[in-house]
């Protein structure tokens, strides 16, 4: 019964593929890319989805390796419940206002009404911090360094995408509470170090560091620094983890204060209580969408090694209906042996021994989910004591061999070399595709080339806001999604850290034609996500 079925599979072998071109279709070829290569399942509440092995085991590689940077530096990680009060939620003017239209509220429990609604945190901020102010007391409690791996809700209605908007997603909240301005920002910069390293070391995605203008920054934050990311198949920006100084915005609302420890002792001056200086840093599953963005292609997922389930798949090849069964136990007696030295090498293998689907159609099938290197191994290649491989990563020039003597040291490093190049084709994109203009008239041209524009800006939020409307187009309004981003006006992106020279204060203009005022920084600005 089983090979009748399987036969019917392997003629279906070129169907499992995807059926529509990145380059024609980006939202249709995601949805293909993420479903086939059974990384998200559709659910029937929308802007939700659900993430399946594959996906978690990515977001299990960020975990563990976040974990570890912030266990280093002291953080500790807990649990704060889902619900929020009306009062907490709305203790914090900017705060509250800023996520007022994505909160998503109970109002009912059973078939009653509930006499006051409870919100489902959009971030934790004011879940967390009547508990700050209860566990510290004294300038001894500090730093207070807490981190949360949950999911959280935000009822957005522009165009779900998954793991890039949606509306409940799986994250990381960081919380710290520390005695002056000078810790708290010394640990921003510290966390978004840790947040490029997700992207740069294990996603092998560039991002650009910066602060985000005041027009962009977190509700209720002292100021916001953030990684962004660039999708080189719409040319689109992508905000990929930000780390917030909170000021004492919260502490002076929440109460959070601590006695001055300079203060002096018995009759010394009494200083006046200080309030602590506080941080929120997140990083969500937005992450593994990036990655499928960047790397994957038109034959499904391409995953870096660093974050592969699978990271090495083995085929038996070269076995045919003449081939005696004594040649078919050594050949997968071989082959088992390889996995075997394979995995005690640290490395994560899949030996594919499904009888009755052809290799071809495995080959199809592995590089739908992305497994980063393939090794064939058939009669021909044991007799020359080597491996075929394939990389995942390259259409052409992908393959070559390997010595089955010292594919323990040898696949390892291959792993680690794809890694380095998928990352240095991406970077190679996203430093092609930024352009430092100073003149209006290049702006919107250098969007349609798919470009992240650094322009000298005044920093000004008004002015940001004329940008976004002279660079779109307004007569694609209403038309969909996917078609309309090239329309799309333009946001600011960040300050980038990293400024080029040129800015002359008091002399240089903001590139906007209709503001008329001097220019402070250089700006990213891009359409983005
Ligand atoms: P925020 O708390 O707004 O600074 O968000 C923290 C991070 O979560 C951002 O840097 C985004 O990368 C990510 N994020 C924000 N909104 C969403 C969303 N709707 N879906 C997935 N990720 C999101």
């Amino acid at each position: 019964q089983k090979p009748k079925q399987q036969s019917k599979k392997m003629e279906g072998a070129a169907l499992i593929g995807i059926d529509t071109a990145k380059e024609v279709d980006l939202g249709e070829w995601y949805s293909q890319v993420l479903t086939k290569g059974n990384m998200i399942s559709y659910y029937d509440v929308s802007g939700c989805y659900i993430l399946e092995p594959a996906s978690y085991a990515v977001w299990e590689s960020i975990q563990a390796w976040f974990n570890l940077k912030i266990k280093a530096m002291g953080v500790r990680n807990c649990y704060f419940p889902l619900f929020i009060s009306e009062d907490n939620l709305q203790r914090e003017k900017d705060h509250v206002e800023g996520f007022a239209a994505e909160v998503a509220w109970v109002t009912e429990g059973g078939k009653s009404k509930l006499d006051k609604k409870v919100a489902v945190r959009p971030t934790s901020e004011t879940a967390m911090y009547g508990y700050f102010a209860k566990k510290i007391q004294s300038h001894r409690d500090l730093p207070l360094k807490l981190n949360q791996w949950n999911s959280v809700v935000r009822w957005e209605f522009k165009h779900p995408m998954p793991f890039i908007r949606s509306r409940e997603f799986l994250w990381q909240e960081g919380h710290t509470a520390h005695l002056t301005e000078e810790a708290a920002d010394r640990e921003v910069l510290e966390i978004l170090d840790h947040y490029a390293g997700i992207y740069e070391e294990l996603l092998a995605v560039p991002v650009i560091k910066g602060r985000k203008t005041l027009a962009e920054q977190f509700p209720g934050a002292h100021y916001t620094t953030t990684i962004e990311g660039y999708i080189p198949a719409t040319g689109r920006g992508i905000q990929a983890g930000t780390s917030h100084c909170l000021g004492q915005h919260f502490s002076k609302m929440f109460n959070i204060t601590v006695e001055d420890p300079s203060a002096k002792g018995a009759d010394g001056e009494r200083k006046p209580p200080i309030h602590v200086w506080q941080n929120s840093w997140g990083l969500s599953t937005r992450s593994i969408g990036v990655m499928v963005l960047v790397h994957s292609d038109n034959k499904g997922l391409v995953i870096p090694p660093r974050v592969a389930e699978i990271q090495v798949v083995i085929v038996p090849v070269g076995i045919t209906a003449k081939t005696s069964d004594e040649d078919r136990a050594t050949m997968y007696g071989e082959t088992r042996k390889v996995a075997a030295s394979l995995r005690s090498a640290g490395v994560r293998v899949e030996l594919d021994l499904r009888e009755g689907y052809s290799p071809g159609y495995k080959f199809n099938d592995w590089e739908l989910k992305g497994v980063p290197l393939r090794l064939e191994i058939g009669p021909k290649d044991l007799a020359k004591g080597v491996a075929t491989t394939s990389r995942r990563d390259q259409e052409k020039d992908g393959k070559g061999e390997l010595p089955l003597a010292d594919l323990a040291t040898s696949v390892p490093a291959l792993l680690e070399t794809i890694q380095k190049d998928m990352y240095n084709c991406i970077d190679a994109q996203y430093k092609a595709h930024r352009k430092q203009l100073t003149n209006w008239d290049d702006f919107v041209p250098s969007l349609n080339n798919k470009n992240v524009n650094i322009v000298p800006h005044c920093l000004q939020p008004d002015c940001e806001d004329t940008i976004k409307d002279l660079s779109t187009r307004k007569e694609m309004d209403g038309a969909p999604e996917d078609s309309k981003a090239p329309s799309m006006g333009a946001k600011s992106l960040c300050i980038p850290f990293e400024q080029p020279a040129g800015i002359i204060e008091g002399e240089t203009r903001c590139i906007n034609p209709e503001c008329g005022r001097f220019a402070k920084k250089w700006v990213n600005f891009g359409r983005s996500y």
